[in-house]
């Protein structure tokens, strides 16, 4: 039999809005730019994949454009006439070829992965081991800069059935501000709403020390990343009861195996751009089982490709303990699909068509093509 060969692939970024501003400790997003990668088999098979960041390049060294220029100029060149169907041979190659880059990597894989569902006729999550659920738990993030405006925000949220546990960007402000902010919100939500926070790196470890318990008293159930490196989060493990989230310090496999071998967090928030794609991702899973550390499905505020990508792999995860925020499409003003996803019941459902199991509206996707921004590589 014939193997299926890579005939081209297309790069393009798009730019949407967003609902509202959303304020992190890193910065504030005014709109969020998808990086899709398209890729065109020799048997008639195309797949999608997609790269976002968070505010640009304030969370870390990859951005959409440098996500494209790694696929225009290295990936993309070294993956025209092979082997389709070899996704895992295939990323091993690519990353003897480019070091790092996961987010350019993660974009990549997926592209394959849902070309190869299309193939096979099976839904992504089977070729990652098959599915343990169908739908799944997504929190949502209250990060308008206004405390009034928050609780607005989750009320509404719990009314329509779609979120029911909120998670907090702080950081940004003075801890003790951030500790009423939060104690505020939790009261006007009480049982109704779980609350969390992520600090995205901002606190030190002395802030941290006596922020944590404080949050822990207004209601907080699990606080992310308060401080920047694992070494710090490692010396607050286990001083407050409060559950303790890795997330910016996740850098794939190995960063997990350190961590987890230093008993440095209480749970993992995996994400598959972070970790350099859905198979890291799943290995960086399969290290913290084993380690007895919960999982957390995180975003990277992906638009419908990544995030449906992510929702594949999370719904493989056999323990998932504190669900996911796959909120990332529902922050954007524009839907890009056919099909809009179904968010209901406070779960989004997991499709189960060929591949991803979704169809991007192309021409949506060419109205918000950045101009200029279309490359081929054939
Ligand atoms: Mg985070």
């Amino acid at each position: 039999m014939t193997q299926p060969t890579i005939e081209r692939i297309e790069t393009r970024l798009v730019d949407l809005p967003t609902i509202r501003p959303h304020k992190l400790s890193v910065g504030t997003m005014h709109g969020q730019t998808l990086m899709l990668v398209t890729i065109y088999c020799s048997d008639g098979n195309v797949g999608t994949g997609e790269g976002t960041t968070i505010a640009g390049m304030a969370y870390g060294p990859e951005s959409p454009e440098s996500m494209k220029l790694a696929i225009d100029a290295y990936l993309g060149p070294a993956m025209i006439g092979k082997d389709a169907s070899r996704v895992q041979a295939l990323m091993v190659h690519l990353s003897k070829l480019v070091k790092v880059n996961h987010f350019a990597k993660s974009a990549v894989e997926t592209a394959l992965l849902d070309a190869h569902g299309r193939r096979l006729g099976v839904p992504v999550s089977e070729l990652l081991g098959g599915r343990c659920r169908d739908r799944l738990p997504v929190a949502w993030t209250l990060a308008s800069g206004s405390t009034e405006k928050d609780i607005a925000e989750a009320e509404k949220m719990l009314e329509l059935r779609r979120h029911k546990t909120f998670k907090l960007k702080i950081g940004a402000r003075d801890p003790r501000v951030d500790i009423g902010h939060v104690a505020r919100i939790k009261k006007a939500l009480g049982d109704r709403g779980a609350v969390r926070v992520d600090v995205n790196m901002a606190w030190s470890e002395t802030q941290a020390a006596w922020a944590i318990p404080a949050l822990a008293d207004a209601g907080c159930e699990l606080v992310e990343q308060p401080v920047n490196s694992a070494a710090a989060l490692k010396r607050l493990m286990r001083r407050f009861p409060v559950a303790l989230m890795a997330d910016e310090v996740l850098q794939g496999p190995q960063s997990a195996f350190d961590i987890a071998k230093n008993e440095g967090a209480d749970v993992f928030a995996i994400k598959i751009e972070q970790s350099g794609g859905l198979f890291a991702a799943q290995r960086v899973a399969a290290i913290a089982d084993a380690a007895g550390i919960e999982l957390y499905g995180g975003t990277m505020l992906e638009g419908a490709v990544g995030t449906i990508a992510s929702a594949h792999l999370f719904a493989s995860i056999p323990n998932l303990q504190w669900g996911t925020e796959l909120f990332g499409p529902l922050l954007i003003t524009e839907e890009i699909l056919v099909k809009p996803l179904d968010y209901s019941d406070f779960e989004l459902t997991v499709p189960d068509g060929p591949g991803l199991g979704i169809e991007l509206d192309k021409d949506r996707i060419k109205r918000f093509t950045r101009d200029g921004s279309e490359k081929v590589t054939q």
